[in-house]
């Protein structure tokens, strides 16, 4: 079996300058309803999900049976890439690619699709026997992995696969924390500045100091905590009545995670507590509330599952050695292990993404390629 790395390439090309900001992934799903229906796919099937996330198309669906009797496995990427994303146009040097400089290049996560693609050109074109194999093609991971979040797995057949995704190429990621989102709304009491300060509470002061004493950055070797947004306060001259704070808390431990979410929570709440009136003529007390999303469970594979023991043996047919890792981030994997699909993340050789001088090597994608036919052809298992 060979992998034709100039067809790759030009698809790679064509790809990442087919524009898919989130939420605007049709023509790019057009694009692989086309390729994957030509290449004799079972059923290629775009699901219901643009009505949950405001994309204009669905998750997309691709199913080959193949032969061999053994069980199915799934490979997932997304879509949708970050911006600037406007008239993307592709520069090739030797085995580079990166972009013209002033927008992303998108192999995060075209890299992924390319390699789909490719193996499964190659398979149709040998008639090489394969087992079953499902493709998951979702929409706006980059804002919130909603595509996913909304994706029916039932719809899957297929128990266990890869999110082909970040990293380089040879990772797998095994292990991604948990995230809850923090939304935390400080009330106090509007009031003149210059007339009558004392009657106001001011939620900015409050918000700050609860801040200035909370926990931040990696808190310990499997957690982080981060403050990223505030907005409050309407004008110089009020004491500000309202101040919202949004942050996260990860962790690779769900325990930790609970614990320093209700952590922070109590340091909001315990602000408010212990705020004394300094006037003594305050006409109000400052109130806090503090709304907890859980964004995504975490991803912990065993070492041993048969999802990594299936991928390290088709990597050691070709002479290669994976390196199983954690990530800091979260995916689509996060969200499919969270309802049940064993999923791996499988780096694709990827570099600075979500930059403008994003960039990945032809060599990666094809490497990819040949370790997905691998998997789909020898391993028996
Ligand atoms: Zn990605």
């Amino acid at each position: 079996m060979q992998v034709d790395a100039e067809r790759l390439a030009r698809e790679f090309v064509a790809l990442c300058e087919t524009e898919s900001l989130s939420q605007s992934e049709a023509k790019v799903c057009r694009r692989l309803k086309e390729v994957f229906t030509e290449l004799g796919a079972e059923s290629v099937i775009e699901d219901q999900s643009s009505a949950q996330t405001g994309a204009d198309c669905g998750n997309l669906l691709v199913r080959f049976s193949g032969t061999l009797p053994l069980p199915p496995l799934f490979f997932t990427c997304h879509m949708d890439t970050v911006g600037p994303a406007q008239g993307i146009r592709v520069q090739r040097k030797g085995d580079l690619f990166t972009s013209s400089g002033d927008t992303v290049l998108g192999s995060d996560d075209k890299s992924g699709i390319v390699a789909c693609i490719e193996t499964m050109r190659v398979l149709h074109e040998t008639g090489t026997a394969h087992r079953p194999v499902e493709f998951l093609f979702t929409t706006c991971e980059e804002i919130g992995l909603l595509g996913a979040k909304a994706f029916d797995v039932g719809m899957l057949t297929a128990r266990e696969g890869y999110a082909l995704d970040g990293g380089s190429f040879g990772d797998v990621d095994i292990r991604a924390p948990a995230l809850n989102r923090l939304i935390v709304t400080v009330s106090g009491v509007a009031a003149h500045a210059g007339a009558h300060p004392e009657w106001g509470v001011s939620a900015i002061i409050l918000a700050a100091k609860a801040l200035a004493d909370m926990p931040q950055g990696r808190v310990d070797k499997e957690s982080t905590i981060n403050f990223g947004l505030i907005q409050g306060g309407t004008a110089i001259n009020i004491v500000p009545d309202k101040v919202v704070v949004e942050g996260e808390v990860r962790s690779h431990n769900p325990e930790k995670l609970a614990q320093l979410t209700e952590a922070v929570r109590n340091r909001f709440v315990n602000t408010a507590r212990h705020w004394t009136d300094p006037g003594g003529a305050a006409r109000g007390k400052p109130r806090i509330e503090v709304q907890v999303k859980q964004e995504f469970l975490v991803m912990q594979l065993a070492e041993q599952a048969p999802v990594i023991r299936r991928i390290d043996q088709a990597a050691a047919s070709l002479g290669l050695n994976l390196r199983h890792g954690e990530t800091g981030g979260g995916s689509d994997a996060n969200i499919l292990n969270g309802k049940g699909l064993v999923t791996a993340v499988l780096g694709t050789g990827m570099t600075n993404i979500h930059a403008t001088n994003e960039q990945i090597a032809l060599a990666d994608m094809t490497g990819l390629t040949r370790l997905l036919l691998t998997l789909l052809t020898e391993v028996t298992f």
